[in-house]
């Protein structure tokens, strides 16, 4: 693992997880923002338990700490069945997923994160178990060979990922329902903060909240993490409340910026502005001045600063905006001249 960023969607820890668990919403009503995907799920929910069948199989993509696992958790609860979770990466084997498909009950859900990471041969396993719901199992060899089916009980495979373009063109369409989770705007995220704090039973004035949601990255993981902090520090510095004063105390002395920016995002920033000269410079290059692995630039620095503006990504690699400039207190180098002579030939 990475080191730990405060500002990471990731899980850090499962103490954290259970953290984070308690403020999970259960129902698509509880479920804030993203309000076309909600309305799809609910119809699609609502259609499944009029036929009395399980729902399609769905993937949701997007970086950590949207709202996956959250929804598969309510769809499950919606569907009024069990919930069945796995990492990809923790499966090697058909014989892995044997156990966990065999637990399913009607209409229950098979929630498999990272799941880019399924190796081929389990990948190919899964097709006719998401069709058809049968596994197909070869006993013995040669000329004793047996093809065994097991049938299953109807269920939804729930995937999520965070790299949907790694996913193979074969898994991908075999699920009824893609759809990417994007970072919420502020506004949701304020909503959560205050839904977080009447949870935990936190005194947070509003403009507390509007000050937290800027700065935690579109990510309500991120926003309930920095509202937990700045709790522990407004109980140990102050008498528990939680002003826009104390949360911009908390959130400076972890080292997080107006912007939401961490030490790393603005390290990552500084490398391309100092040493690239602001771009265009290749990933790689960055990961290696940074010492850094380039997928972790990728999976958890890049996507916020693509999406608040600061980074663009063009043919050539990766390029500093101009608001970036101004957020390193740089001011921006001038933009390109017009080529005077050509443009002289092509007016006269
Ligand atoms: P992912 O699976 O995408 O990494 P999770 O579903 O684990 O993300 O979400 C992390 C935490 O953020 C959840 O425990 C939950 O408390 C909170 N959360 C996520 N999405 C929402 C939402 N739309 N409304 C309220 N809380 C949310």
């Amino acid at each position: 693992m990475s080191r730990q960023r405060i500002v990471t969607g990731e899980a850090l820890s499962t103490e954290e997880e259970v953290f984070h668990y308690t403020l999970r919403p259960k129902t698509l009503d509880e479920f804030i923002g993203h309000r076309p995907l909600v309305e799809k799920l609910r119809i699609a929910l609502e259609a499944a338990r009029q036929r009395e069948e399980p729902i399609e199989h769905i993937i949701f993509y997007g970086p950590p700490g949207l709202g996956k696992t959250t929804l598969a958790y309510i769809a499950a609860h919606e569907m009024r069945a069990a919930l069945v979770t796995a990492s990809a990466p923790a499966i090697t084997r058909p014989a892995d997923l044997m156990g966990l498909l065999t637990n399913l009950e009607t209409g229950g859900v098979l929630f498999l994160d990272e799941i880019h990471r399924l190796p081929v041969t389990v990948e190919e396993f899964l097709y006719p178990v998401m069709e058809e719901f049968k596994v197909d199992f070869l006993i013995d060899k040669g000329p004793f060979a047996k093809k065994i089916h097991i049938p299953l009980k109807p269920f939804t495979l729930i995937g999520a990922t965070t790299r949907a373009g790694l996913l193979s063109a074969p898994l991908r369409a075999r699920f009824g329902i893609l759809h990417h989770l994007d970072f919420y705007p502020p506004e949701d995220l304020a909503q959560i903060i205050r839904r977080s704090a009447a949870i935990l039973k936190i005194r947070l004035d509003p403009d507390a909240a509007t000050l937290l949601s800027e700065r935690a990255r579109g990510t309500p993981r991120v926003a309930n993490r920095l509202l937990r902090r700045v709790r522990d520090y407004a109980e140990v510095k102050g008498d528990g409340r939680v002003t826009p004063e104390v949360a911009e105390k908390a959130l400076g002395l972890e080292g997080i910026d107006m912007a939401g920016l961490d030490e790393l995002d603005r390290k990552f920033l500084r490398t391309i502005l100092d040493t690239y000269r602001g771009g265009p410079v290749g990933i790689e290059a960055v990961a290696a001045s940074l010492n850094e692995e380039s997928d972790t630039l990728c999976e958890l620095v890049e996507p916020f600063l693509l999406k608040s503006g600061l980074l663009s990504r063009t043919r050539n690699g990766r390029c500093l905006t101009e608001a970036a400039h101004h957020h390193l207190g740089q001011s921006p180098p001038p933009a390109a001249q017009p080529d005077l002579w050509t443009q002289g030939k092509s007016s006269g």
